[in-house]
Protein backbone atom coordinates (compact mmCIF):
# COMPACT_ATOMS: atom_id res chain seq x y z
CA UNK A 1 0.00 0.00 0.00
CA UNK A 2 1.35 3.58 -0.75
CA UNK A 3 0.79 4.89 2.08
CA UNK A 4 3.66 7.25 3.99
CA UNK A 5 2.48 6.63 7.96
CA UNK A 6 2.59 2.58 6.56
CA UNK A 7 6.04 2.86 5.65
CA UNK A 8 7.10 5.18 8.60
CA UNK A 9 5.52 2.39 10.83
CA UNK A 10 7.50 -0.03 8.51
CA UNK A 11 10.91 1.60 9.17
CA UNK A 12 10.94 2.34 5.39
CA UNK A 13 10.86 6.04 5.99
CA UNK A 14 12.63 7.30 8.67
CA UNK A 15 11.06 9.85 11.90
CA UNK A 16 12.52 10.91 14.50
CA UNK A 17 10.91 8.51 17.29
CA UNK A 18 9.05 9.57 20.52
CA UNK A 19 7.52 6.13 21.37
CA UNK A 20 7.12 2.90 19.95
CA UNK A 21 5.07 0.43 21.09
CA UNK A 22 2.69 -3.07 20.05
CA UNK A 23 0.39 -1.11 18.41
CA UNK A 24 1.09 2.79 18.31
CA UNK A 25 3.94 4.88 16.93
CA UNK A 26 4.78 8.27 18.18
CA UNK A 27 7.30 10.74 16.12
CA UNK A 28 7.89 14.13 15.47
CA UNK A 29 5.73 16.27 12.99
CA UNK A 30 8.16 17.49 10.22
CA UNK A 31 6.72 20.59 10.05
CA UNK A 32 6.07 21.62 13.23
CA UNK A 33 3.13 24.04 14.33
CA UNK A 34 4.80 24.90 17.51
CA UNK A 35 7.98 23.47 19.44
CA UNK A 36 7.55 19.81 20.47
CA UNK A 37 4.54 19.23 17.15
CA UNK A 38 4.51 15.23 17.59
CA UNK A 39 1.95 12.55 15.75
CA UNK A 40 0.60 9.17 17.18
CA UNK A 41 -0.45 6.37 14.90
CA UNK A 42 -2.00 3.64 14.83
CA UNK A 43 0.41 0.54 13.80
CA UNK A 44 -2.33 -0.89 11.56
CA UNK A 45 -3.44 0.87 8.61
CA UNK A 46 -6.38 3.12 9.34
CA UNK A 47 -8.00 5.81 7.41
CA UNK A 48 -9.66 8.20 9.81
CA UNK A 49 -11.92 7.49 13.06
CA UNK A 50 -15.00 5.77 11.12
CA UNK A 51 -12.36 2.77 9.87
CA UNK A 52 -10.07 2.60 12.84
CA UNK A 53 -11.18 0.14 15.42
CA UNK A 54 -11.98 0.69 18.93
CA UNK A 55 -9.24 -1.48 20.12
CA UNK A 56 -6.43 0.43 18.12
CA UNK A 57 -7.91 3.77 18.73
CA UNK A 58 -7.98 3.19 22.42
CA UNK A 59 -4.39 2.28 22.32
CA UNK A 60 -3.21 5.95 20.08
CA UNK A 61 -5.42 7.84 22.96
CA UNK A 62 -3.44 6.64 25.56
CA UNK A 63 -0.53 7.28 23.97
CA UNK A 64 -1.91 10.67 22.97
CA UNK A 65 -2.23 11.64 26.96
CA UNK A 66 1.36 10.15 28.06
CA UNK A 67 3.14 11.55 25.64
CA UNK A 68 1.23 15.05 26.14
CA UNK A 69 2.16 14.79 29.58
CA UNK A 70 5.60 14.19 28.70
CA UNK A 71 5.83 16.15 25.93
CA UNK A 72 4.29 19.52 28.56
CA UNK A 73 6.90 18.42 31.41
CA UNK A 74 9.90 18.48 28.81
CA UNK A 75 9.15 21.47 27.18
CA UNK A 76 7.47 23.59 30.26
CA UNK A 77 4.55 24.15 27.35
CA UNK A 78 1.38 25.45 29.17
CA UNK A 79 -1.13 23.80 27.25
CA UNK A 80 -1.22 21.21 24.17
CA UNK A 81 -3.81 21.19 21.97
CA UNK A 82 -4.53 17.63 20.77
CA UNK A 83 -5.94 18.03 16.87
CA UNK A 84 -7.60 15.00 14.66
CA UNK A 85 -8.85 15.69 11.18
CA UNK A 86 -10.75 13.11 9.15
CA UNK A 87 -11.18 13.50 5.25
CA UNK A 88 -10.58 16.22 3.07
CA UNK A 89 -13.40 18.05 4.13
CA UNK A 90 -11.39 18.17 7.31
CA UNK A 91 -8.26 19.19 6.03
CA UNK A 92 -6.98 15.95 6.71
CA UNK A 93 -4.05 15.93 4.16
CA UNK A 94 -2.24 12.07 5.05
CA UNK A 95 -4.80 9.29 4.79
CA UNK A 96 -4.04 7.01 7.65
CA UNK A 97 -5.33 8.62 10.87
CA UNK A 98 -2.96 10.43 13.37
CA UNK A 99 -3.49 12.42 16.16
CA UNK A 100 -1.59 16.13 16.42
CA UNK A 101 0.43 17.10 19.71
CA UNK A 102 1.19 21.00 19.50
CA UNK A 103 2.34 22.35 22.74
CA UNK A 104 1.25 25.60 23.40
CA UNK A 105 2.31 28.89 24.89
CA UNK A 106 0.52 31.87 26.25
CA UNK A 107 0.35 34.34 23.61
CA UNK A 108 2.42 31.79 20.94
CA UNK A 109 0.12 32.82 17.81
CA UNK A 110 -1.69 29.91 16.91
CA UNK A 111 -5.12 30.15 15.60
CA UNK A 112 -6.15 26.47 15.57
CA UNK A 113 -8.83 26.71 18.22
CA UNK A 114 -10.29 30.24 17.15
CA UNK A 115 -13.27 29.47 14.77
CA UNK A 116 -16.28 31.23 14.77
CA UNK A 117 -18.58 31.09 17.26
CA UNK A 118 -22.59 31.30 16.50
CA UNK A 119 -25.64 31.15 18.65
CA UNK A 120 -27.06 27.93 18.58
CA UNK A 121 -31.30 27.04 17.74
CA UNK A 122 -32.11 25.44 20.39
CA UNK A 123 -35.19 23.41 18.32
CA UNK A 124 -32.19 22.73 15.97
CA UNK A 125 -30.03 20.94 18.46
CA UNK A 126 -32.85 19.06 20.44
CA UNK A 127 -33.40 17.38 16.62
CA UNK A 128 -29.70 16.61 15.78
CA UNK A 129 -29.49 15.44 18.76
CA UNK A 130 -32.32 13.10 17.53
CA UNK A 131 -31.00 12.23 14.22
CA UNK A 132 -27.67 11.33 15.79
CA UNK A 133 -28.79 8.94 18.58
CA UNK A 134 -30.99 7.37 15.82
CA UNK A 135 -27.44 6.27 14.49
CA UNK A 136 -26.25 5.53 17.41
CA UNK A 137 -28.58 2.90 18.58
P1 LIG B 1 -2.87 16.37 8.39
O1 LIG B 1 -3.11 15.18 7.51
O2 LIG B 1 -3.36 17.64 7.77
O3 LIG B 1 -3.44 16.18 9.77
O4 LIG B 1 -1.31 16.57 8.57
C1 LIG B 1 -0.34 15.63 8.21
C2 LIG B 1 0.90 15.93 9.04
O5 LIG B 1 1.88 14.94 8.76
C3 LIG B 1 1.54 17.31 8.76
O6 LIG B 1 1.64 18.02 10.00
C4 LIG B 1 2.91 16.94 8.20
O7 LIG B 1 3.91 17.85 8.58
C5 LIG B 1 3.14 15.56 8.78
N1 LIG B 1 4.04 14.72 8.01
C6 LIG B 1 3.93 14.39 6.71
N2 LIG B 1 4.97 13.60 6.32
C7 LIG B 1 5.73 13.41 7.42
C8 LIG B 1 6.96 12.70 7.67
N3 LIG B 1 7.58 12.02 6.70
N4 LIG B 1 7.47 12.73 8.92
C9 LIG B 1 6.86 13.42 9.89
N5 LIG B 1 5.71 14.12 9.73
C10 LIG B 1 5.16 14.13 8.50
ZN1 LIG C 1 -1.18 3.64 6.36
Amino acid sequence: MDCIFCKIVAGEIPVVTVLDEDKVLAFMDINPASRGHMLVVPKNHAENIFEISEADLTAVMGAVKRCSGAVKEALGAEGITVLQLNGKASDQLVPHLHVHIMPRWEKDGMSVSQWQMGKGDIGELQEIARRVQEHLA
